[in-house]
Order: C-alpha cells, then sequence, then structure tokens
C-alpha cells in the first residue's frame, strides 16, 4: 500500500497491516539505501534491516503498526541510527572533569605527541622489536628504552613489564621464591582493587615475613627478622594512604646498610616512581627513582602511566645482575611488553632528558601544572554556555576547587584549580529532588557523543576544569549547547 503522506493527526489513529512491511529485497534495492550499503556493507545491513522488519511484524500483530512505520524513509532513517549506535566504538574518547588527572577508571596518563606518532609508525610499519640493526642479529626489546632509563635512573640496568604489579611479581618470584621477604606492617597496602602485598607476594611464591607495626617499624625490627631464608628486604610506598602522628618508618640507606653484611638486597616499590623533583614547579615533593637508588636500594619498581606520564608499563631498575636473574625467569616472557608499549615509552622517557621543556611537553606534568587563574579564567568562559543549555531547572557557578594527582600518588595533596559547579532548581526544591535532578545531567553528560565525566558531592555536580586543555574548549562548548535534559 502506497501510505503516502499521513496529514498529521491522523497518524495515531490509522493503523497499517503486515501486508504493508515491504519486503527485504525491496528496501536493498531503494537508491536512498545505496550510502548505507557502501558504508556497513550487505551483511550488517540485511540483519539489520531483517531485525528491524520482524519488529514490524510484530508491532503489526499488536495492532500497533501505523503508516510511517512503512514509509521508506523512515525505514532508511532508523537503519542508519541503528547502524551508528551499533558501530560505534566501545572504548571512546571523553572529557575527565572529574579533578583526578592521574585517574585510573580513565586510562590515566594521555601520551605526549611524540609517543603517539612513535606508536603510529610501530604500528603501520615493520620495527626493530628485536632486532640488532648494528649486527643484524636477534636483539632485546629491553634494550630499546634501557640506556635511557639507566641515564635517568643512575641504575645499572633495567627491564619492563606491563605494569607495576607485574614487575613486583616477576621481582619477587625472580628473587625470593620458596624465600623470605621481610617487610613493615605500615607498608602492607592494597593498591586499587587487586593489588595487594600480601596477596601479590603469596602468588610470587615468596614468604611475607611481617615486622614493626602499623604505625612505628624500627631498624631492630628488620635486623632481628634476618635469617638464612631471607630474600630481600622490601619496602612499599604507601600510595593512596597516608598515616600521620606517632609514626616511624626505616629509611632506604639504614635497610641497605642492614642488608649489606648478609649479601641481601633492598627492594623499593615506589608505585608512581617520579623521575624529577617536582617542587620545581610548585608540586608537592616525592622520593625521585634516582634518590631511591642512590640511598642504596637494588631494585626500584614503578609504573610507566603514573606520574611519569607513559603508557601502561611496569619498570624494574637497579643492579645489573640482579636484573639479569629477573630477565631469566619464565614469568618475564608471560609478562613483556608489546611494541606499542616500547614506542611509547622511549620518546616519554627522553622528554625527561630536557626537564626545561618538561611542564610544556609532558601532558601528565602539563595538566598539573596549569595556573589557578587560566583555569579560572576558562569556567568563567564556559558559564553561560552551561547555563543556557541547563535552563532555569539548575544553578552554575564557577567556583574554586582542588584537583587531585590520582592513581595514589601524593592522596593528600590537592592542586587548587577552578570548575563548574552545577546545583539543581531553586532553594525551595526539596533535597530528593535535587538528587534525581543531578543524577540525571550526570547521565545526559554522559551520554553526550563525547563523554564528560564529572563527580557528584554535596549536593552538586563539579566540573573541574583542569583537565580540559585549549584545543578541545570549543568542542566541550558546542556538546553543551547540543545537551538535552
Ligand atoms: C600503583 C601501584 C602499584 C600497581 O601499579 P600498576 O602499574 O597499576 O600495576 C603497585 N605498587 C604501588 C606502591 C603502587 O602505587
Amino acid at each position: 500500500m502506497a501510505a503516502a503522506i499521513t496529514p498529521a493527526g491522523t497518524a495515531a489513529t490509522s493503523t497499517a497491516s503486515a501486508s504493508d512491511i515491504p519486503s527485504v529485497d525491496r528496501v536493498l534495492n531503494l537508491a536512498d539505501i545505496k550510502p548505507l550499503l557502501a558504508l556497513y556493507g550487505r551483511t550488517q545491513l540485511t540483519a539489520a534491516l531483517r531485525k528491524h522488519l520482524d519488529k514490524l511484524r510484530a508491532d503489526a500483530l499488536a495492532g500497533k503498526l501505523i503508516p510511517a512505520d512503512v514509509d521508506d524513509s523512515q525505514l532508511i532513517a532508523i537503519l542508519e541510527k541503528q547502524l551508528t549506535a551499533a558501530s560505534r566504538l566501545h572504548l571512546r574518547a571523553l572529557f575527565n572533569l572529574t579533578g583526578t588527572v592521574l585517574h585510573t577508571n580513565l586510562g590515566r596518563a594521555l601520551l605526549p605527541d611524540e609517543a603517539v606518532q612513535a606508536v603510529v609508525s610501530a604500528l603501520t610499519s615493520p620495527a626493530n622489536l628485536e632486532f640488532d640493526l648494528e649486527t643484524g642479529g636477534r636483539g632485546d626489546r629491553d634494550s630499546l628504552v634501557e640506556d635511557v632509563l639507566c641515564e635517568l635512573t643512575g641504575a645499572e640496568a633495567a627491564t619492563v613489564v606491563n605494569n607495576n604489579a607485574a614487575a613486583v611479581l616477576l621481582m619477587l618470584n625472580a628473587l625470593a621464591q620458596r624465600k623470605e621477604v621481610i617487610v613493615s606492617r605500615g607498608e602492607l597496602v592494597e593498591i586499587g582493587g587487586a593489588f595487594r602485598i600480601p596477596d601479590i607476594m603469596q602468588r610470587a611464591g615468596a614468604k611475607l615475613v611481617e615486622i614493626g607495626t602499623t604505625n612505628r617499624t624500627h631498624p631492630a625490627d628488620y635486623a632481628n627478622a634476618i635469617t638464612p631464608r631471607s630474600a630481600m628486604l622490601m619496602k612499599v610506598h604507601c600510595s593512596n594512604y597516608a598515616i600521620s602522628g606517632f609514626t616511624r618508618s626505616v629509611e632506604v640507606s639504614t635497610l641497605a646498610e642492614l642488608a649489606r653484611p648478609h649479601g641481601l638486597p633492598v627492594t623499593v616499590d615506589l608505585g608512581s616512581g617520579t623521575l624529577v623533583d617536582l617542587t620545581q614547579w610548585g608540586l608537592p615533593g616525592e622520593t625521585t627513582v634516582r634518590e631511591t637508588m642512590r640511598q642504596g636500594a637494588d631494585l626500584v619498581t614503578f609504573s610507566g602511566d603514573k606520574l611519569l606520564g607513559g603508557p601502561q608499563a611496569g619498570l624494574i631498575v637497579g643492579r645489573a645482575d640482579l636484573i639479569r636473574r629477573i630477565k631469566k625467569n619464565p614469568l618475564k616472557r608471560a609478562l613483556r611488553v608489546g611494541k606499542l608499549t616500547l614506542a611509547a615509552l622511549e620518546p616519554v622517557l627522553r622528554l625527561y632528558l630536557a626537564p626545561e621543556f618538561l611542564a610544556e611537553r609532558l601532558t601528565t606534568l602539563r595538566l598539573l601544572t596549569r595556573s589557578q587563574p587560566a583555569i579560572k579564567a576558562q569556567a568563567e568562559r564556559l558559564l553561560p554556555t552551561l547555563q543556557n543549555a541547563l535552563g532555569t531547572h539548575y544553578t552554575v557557578s564557577a567556583e574554586a576547587m582542588f584537583s587531585q594527582i590520582g592513581s595514589g600518588a601524593l592522596p593528600v595533596d590537592q592542586l587548587p584549580s577552578h570548575g563548574l559547579v552545577v546545583r539543581a532548581g531553586n532553594a525551595a526544591n526539596g533535597g530528593k529532588r535535587h538528587g534525581r535532578a543531578l543524577d540525571k545531567l550526570e547521565k545526559a553528560l554522559r551520554q553526550l557523543p563525547r563523554p564528560v565525566i564529572g563527580r557528584i558531592a554535596s549536593d552538586a555536580l563539579w566540573l573541574d576544569c583542569r583537565c580540559l586543555e585549549q584545543q578541545d574548549e570549543a568542542l566541550f562548548s558546542t556538546q553543551l549547547q547540543g545537551l538535552s535534559i
């Protein structure tokens, strides 16, 4: 039936029947379907079409089919919408306005352009991943970054695995299987979700020897725990918590003195592992990998994608003989990194060779050092756009707030920032309605083409502008204009 144009107002009352539903072939032969065919191919398009026609037949049986449902252009529009939605990748770019710069759930460090270009090149051309260009023989993938890691940390040797959890596991398994590892009770930490020092220790086949108390551990506690079964003294950075008050922990240099007469290595899981003194940019101080090595650590493990600002990776640096043992362990093969990681890691590490440009070129550091006045000016520029988009049901203001570094780095330190704060309705509204309105807004922001992620606290939605860089501001603003709430 040529249902033609149904006059407005009558569409809801007139129904169509199953016989009005076109065949698959007829739709596939429509001239206007060609662009969809070219984009998605016949297989996907036919499957989507069959599914939709099935739904229309069910609607017809239920007496719910209306003529517009079987209109050719309407059918094509629906197919296009479905296929567009279905072909959108699950992993998507978004705006991180949570105020946490290194947000583990949002992918941690953002890579600088140099690293992105190197990854593209390594992905699209063959590369000397394990090929020695000097000798023409087989190479070692670790050697691609070992020199620069040693230069930056003062270590003799280095190796790379998938993440820092893997680095700790590998180190323990290679050096302490069926032996004892002495760790202070104050450092038996859990790092986000599944990484707990006692569990990793057990999986690595090492026996944990806990010493001291939660708040205080003394040199004698370590000394008294050393036995012929000891494999190492280990320190773990309390990344995501801080103990204050009546506390005592033992320095790496003291541990090194205690361990040396017994020939035991001192290992340090530094977690974030900074390579430069961050206080030069007004950021909180954090012992660097080089300082830890100089204090006498034999091995240091740290993450690639925390404060270092690179790709996900676990780095182990230190004494050459210990690194050699680690590299011979079969787990090293199971935990090794791919070429994407190495391609991204090398240029990031090289940025540290020119520290004077670091705050500009290393994305993580650039975000951490953004000035509050610049962030404030940006929040104020965006305020009218957001207020307009939200109408009178919400009140938007630009306010000072605090960002955090994230990923367990320096948990108690906060960075002065600025952003947009959205509160629901006006004072007459009840608290419950406020909560619902904020949840609704938070969801609408999450469903934008490039989702916007903020955080709800104290009856408001907080959008910290620290991680909204200049080049993304226009897109962010345009999206807000299209916000439907
Ligand atoms: C973050 C962290 C880890 C885990 O590192 P990943 O790179 O996330 O695997 C281990 N130890 C410490 C002290 C950490 O801070």
